[in-house]
């Protein structure tokens, strides 16, 4: 047996509590991977408290990230000793996931830990900065850069946020970061924000069309922020629909699009191409400042994790958490 996070369904909801996990109860697959690491992504908040249902088998092993060493392999591009990164796949939702000294999965939703970075890096990153990632390639592919104006990145103290603003400055963005933690604006102005718009701007009801403010987004959040973002942005810019931390809603009117030909871009990191992840993975290493990696996240052990769910469901957690999982 190991030591795993089990979420239980019961009548009245779900439990969840660590158990000792027999290795014959994992499920199928070709590769047993030794979790090191993993993380708290704000899905896994919703997973954990049963907030949304994330959860679409029980028992459930949550979380949907790690990082860990191959053990046994029968997947042709792995071997034992390999050090992999896990990012959704369904991890934690429909397959036994990250919380775990260890992991069954198929050898091809693994991807090799770029060699600059440490398992512990590659889970302060995570699915939230996988996703920011994607998110900044995106705009890239559609043709956005600094040269036509700022990039706006909403819930940017969190964990895509904050990632998102490192990212953007370092490709020479000037990044314009939305935050509800004033208290926050000397942290993102560390990771690279020049300007800090206050949540409230974005977060109501507002006009169809505004003032042009940036050229690009990245939003977290969702709901009336993104169609404020949209309704901001300047003729023939971009914005990256990645979250729903405020709503799943997007009261939005067709008129920055019609009028103003901006794209929205939907960004899915869950079931996102091998391809894809390894070009996100490459981008990564090159284009994430690891001092400023090291700035945005805090270290959790095991017994942490059930608080930070709270936590994080909470908009309270600054940046990334790293789950030491051991094993
Ligand atoms: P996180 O660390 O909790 O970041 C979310 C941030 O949103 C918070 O830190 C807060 O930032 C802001 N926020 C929270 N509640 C809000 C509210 N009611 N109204 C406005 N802003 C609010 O979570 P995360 O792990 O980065 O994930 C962020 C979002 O992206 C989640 O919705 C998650 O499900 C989604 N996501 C999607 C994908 C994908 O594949 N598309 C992948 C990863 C994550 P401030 O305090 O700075 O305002």
């Amino acid at each position: 047996t190991f030591k795993a996070l089990r979420i239980d369904r019961t009548e009245s909801g779900q439990t969840v509590a660590p158990v000792a996990f027999d290795e014959a109860d994992l499920m199928p697959g070709d590769t047993l991977v030794r979790v090191t690491h993993s993380t708290v992504n704000y899905k896994d908040g919703l997973a954990i408290t049963g907030r949304s249902p994330v959860v679409r088998r029980f028992p459930m092993i949550p979380g949907v990230d790690f990082a860990g060493i191959v053990e046994e392999t029968s997947h042709p591009g792995l071997k034992a000793g390999d050090a992999v990164v896990l990012n959704g796949w369904g991890t934690g939702e429909t397959h036994l996931g990250a919380y775990a000294e260890r992991s069954r999965v198929k050898g091809e939703w693994l991807v090799p830990l770029p060699p600059t970075f440490t398992a512990a890096d590659a889970m302060a990153i995570g699915t939230a900065g996988y996703t920011a990632m994607l998110a900044v390639m995106a705009l890239e592919k559609a043709g956005v850069t600094p040269e036509h104006g700022a990039a706006i990145v909403t819930g940017a103290a969190g964990g895509v946020g904050s990632v998102a603003v490192a990212l953007l400055s370092r490709l020479g963005w000037r990044v314009m970061a939305s935050t509800g933690r004033p208290e926050e604006e000397g942290f993102l102005r560390d990771l690279g924000a020049a300007e800090i718009v206050a949540r409230d701007e974005l977060s109501k009801p507002g006009r169809p069309l505004g003032k042009e403010r940036w050229a690009a987004g990245v939003d977290a959040v969702g709901s009336h922020t993104l169609a404020n973002v949209i309704a901001q942005t300047r003729s023939n810019g971009a914005v990256a629909a990645c979250g729903l931390a405020q709503g799943a809603d997007l009261p939005a009117t067709v008129m920055p699009f019609i009028l103003r030909g901006v794209s929205l871009l939907g960004i899915d990191s869950v079931m996102a191409s091998r391809e894809r992840r390894i070009a996100a993975w490459d981008r990564l290493a090159r284009d994430l400042d690891k001092d400023k990696l090291k700035a945005l996240t805090t270290t959790i052990g095991f017994d942490a994790i059930v608080p930070t769910a709270h936590t994080i469901l909470d908009g309270k957690v600054r940046g990334r958490v790293v789950v030491e999982i051991g094993g």
